[in-house]
């Protein structure tokens, strides 16, 4: 089957019933345009979150609180079905939704008698969101005269039993999208999928982890080979920066995927990190467009970008994270200290954001999570005892709060200048650079500034690379 696209809404583009019309009617505006629509939807927003609250309290064993949020969920929900819906219309719906929240409440129930909750059991809870309003989405599409049906991901996507943030396997994932879907497809249906879950081969229900909707989106649009895969989100795409720390940011107009794999990695939070995982190797363009601005274009993500040499797209920030510096005389020369410091960061699960470490061999610096370097430097003090009792290395040192800034584009590929354009615009705002780091991909640079610098230094890098070239 031709021309598929997949259609992904987020929280705020399915969190009320104007923002529930609103996007049922893009989906009925572009039925005609395609050959098939799937959607994939998230839970209104807000209820995510809610449902942890429910498990979190029924943990503690606190049945009223729970019970409370329970029935808020519930009106939340159910507001919807009554003001979109005739009585008649709405008794099946709200049967459907009822019976969810009653597997819920007996879940809690049970969490709360045995004082304890797996991630397994706490998958099912927050799959509930989804699961609801995947049937109040398709059920708005009937009412609009559009054929629906909403499906439950758990039939679709196939995935590890890495509960709370599961991995898709997408081979069988494959078969079951195109056998289940497929179908549909040809008759002319929507199927409306339930975002952000899956389940593991022997039925088993998981979690992509938190903001897995977009990951749903693309792994079922990679699955179907899908032409295209829309994310509709509640800004106007993706931004060249921050734009409550920088003004004058700009909606970028394309990306490449290796763009966005940076981005995602620095903290950009429009897209979930692993959406594009799935169609890079298919190749499926991505959009990212606003449902409450539906004829702008948006962000259009691809594999290639038209040539804009000497262009940074976008600045990014990751903060709250340590440095962490091992230095000594003693190291220069020695093999196997790098090996040594990095197996044993390993050993405490920490994330290492950036690796320095200067020609001459007398210190390495690295930064992390500010949260594990206590532990870090804990671990790191017991596996070179001996070279710090000898002084070969002479300190092992935290330094926080940091902030890691990364300027990020294609255009700067063997692009010479624009380092040096970074780096004097921090110097002219007396910006101190505590490391830098840039990959040999050239589709980055680095660099790392104490945090109460980070909002300047974003503002400042801004302005100088990528306002100043607008019009260039
Ligand atoms: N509802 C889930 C969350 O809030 C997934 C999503 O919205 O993408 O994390
Ligand atoms: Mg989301």
């Amino acid at each position: 089957m031709k021309n598929i696209v997949v259609m992904k809404f987020g929280g705020t583009s399915v969190g009320s019933v104007v923002a529930l019309e609103t996007s049922t009617s893009i989906v009925e505006k572009h039925i005609d345009k395609w050959g098939g629509i799937i959607v994939v939807v998230s839970a209104m927003s807000g209820v995510t979150n809610m449902l942890l609250e429910c498990a979190n309290k029924a943990e503690e064993g606190e049945i009223k609180s729970y019970e409370m949020i329970i029935d808020e969920i519930r009106q939340k929900h159910f507001e919807v079905l009554t003001t979109v819906f005739q009585n008649d219309e709405k008794k099946q719906i709200e049967t459907e939704i009822d019976t969810l929240l009653t597997e819920l409440k007996s879940i809690c129930y049970s969490i709360n008698i045995m004082g304890e909750i797996t991630p397994r059991g706490l998958d099912v809870i927050v799959s509930l969101g989804e699961r609801m309003n995947a049937k109040i989405f398709s059920a708005i599409l009937r009412k609009k005269g559009v054929l629906s049906e909403a499906i439950e991901a758990t039939k679709l996507i196939i995935t590890n039993n890495n509960f709370q943030n599961a991995s898709p396997i997408l081979n069988q994932s494959e078969k079951n999208t195109k056998k289940i879907l497929l179908p549909l497809l040809e008759k002319g249906i929507v199927p409306v999928v339930t975002g952000f879950i899956g389940a593991t081969t022997d039925g088993k229900l998981t979690t992509l982890g938190r903001g897995g909707s977009d990951f749903s989106a693309s792994i079922l649009g990679a699955c179907i080979d899908a032409k295209e895969v829309w994310t509709w989100t509640d800004v106007d795409g993706v931004m060249s920066a921050d734009p409550r720390v920088v003004s004058n940011t700009s909606v970028i107009p394309e990306l490449s995927f290796i763009e966005v794999g940076e981005m995602a990695y620095f903290g950009a939070k429009v897209l979930h990190p692993k959406t594009i995982m799935p169609i890079i190797d298919k190749n499926i363009p991505l959009f990212v467009k606003n449902t409450f601005n539906s004829d702008y274009p948006g962000t259009k993500i691809t594999n290639k970008v038209s040539k804009r040499a000497g262009k940074a797209t976008a600045v990014s920030v990751i903060k709250n994270l340590s440095i962490i510096t091992i230095a000594g005389k003693g190291m220069m020369g020695v093999t196997g200290i790098a090996a040594r410091t990095f197996a044993t960061v390993a050993r405490t699960q920490s994330n290492v954001v950036m690796i320095s470490q200067s020609s001459s061999e007398q210190s390495i610096c690295f930064v992390i999570p500010e949260n594990k370097a206590a532990q870090v430097v804990e671990e790191l003090t017991l596996e070179f005892q001996r070279e710090l009792d000898r002084n070969d290395i002479s300190a092992i040192i935290e330094r926080n709060p940091i902030s890691v800034i990364s300027v990020i584009g294609e255009g700067m590929r063997e692009t010479p200048g624009v380092a040096g354009e970074i780096f004097t615009a921090l110097g002219e705002s007396k910006i101190n650079v505590i490391l830098i780091a840039q990959g040999s991909s050239e589709y980055s640079v680095s660099f790392a500034v104490e945090t109460d610098q980070a909002n300047l230094a974003m503002q400042k890098v801004h302005k100088k690379i990528i306002e100043n070239h607008q019009n260039s």
